[in-house]
């Protein structure tokens, strides 16, 4: 199959393709059409298969669409990615931006271990893709320098990571703020009976997909 049978519009197939990728891997080819959907999505998968992409893609997809059609309050935020690690947020926004490349859809990473004051400025104008380590946007939210209140779309990424790192009180406080409806996806590697009990909290009768 190709990003285009998927659902995915031109801009986002195009830079794929012209970073070689033209074909998707298994849980691309699983995980794109659900979130597409609107549904939200349990996925296991470990790192190396693609699992970026296959919440990037659909989610700048979705995003773009619906660009422009409301007028955006500063420092508000549409789809919220948490990971567990400054690298993996890293790693996660060069994905964002490589897909999006033709889109004019604005992403920012926010990490701990360096200046808050940087982020806070650049917070001020609003953000369609935020990637965060959770620590770090606990700050940003105690401070209030970013309004998670019109979150359409949240990702937790390597889940398993996250609760392993004593992440979960974080999470709980940073799901606390996000509106009711929302779409949540959640990746891990590995199900534990704690990874379950927070899928069972989060989402919504969940698609389940595995690779
Ligand atoms: P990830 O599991 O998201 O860490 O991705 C693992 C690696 O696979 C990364 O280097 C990606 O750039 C690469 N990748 C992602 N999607 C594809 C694809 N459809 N075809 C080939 N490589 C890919």
């Amino acid at each position: 199959s190709s990003f285009e049978s998927l659902g995915l519009s031109e801009p986002i197939w195009r830079a794929a393709a012209e970073r070689g990728y033209t074909s998707p891997t298994p849980i691309q080819e699983q995980a794109i059409p659900v979130v597409m959907s609107g549904v939200d999505l349990l996925a296991g998968a470990q790192t190396g298969t693609g699992k970026t992409a296959a919440f990037a893609m659909p989610i700048l997809h979705k995003l773009a669409v619906t660009a422009g059609s409301a007028s955006r309050a500063p420092s508000s935020v549409r789809a919220l990615i948490l990971v567990p690690t400054r690298e993996l947020a890293a790693q996660v926004e060069a994905s964002v931006q490589l897909y999006g490349r033709y889109l004019p859809l604005r992403s920012l990473v926010l990490i701990g271990g360096v200046k808050i004051n940087p982020q806070m400025q650049k917070l001020r104008r609003s953000v369609d893709i935020l990637v965060a380590t959770p620590g770090r946007l606990l700050d940003h939210i105690q401070q209030r320098s970013v309004d998670l209140s019109h979150v359409e779309i949240l990702v937790l990424d390597e889940a398993d990571r996250m609760l392993d790192m004593g992440f979960i009180r974080d999470i709980r406080r940073i799901l606390a703020v996000l509106p009711k409806k929302r779409q949540n996806l959640l990746f891990s590697a590995t199900f534990s009976p704690e990874i379950r009990g927070l899928a069972d909290g989060l989402l919504n009768n969940p698609t389940s997909v595995e690779v």
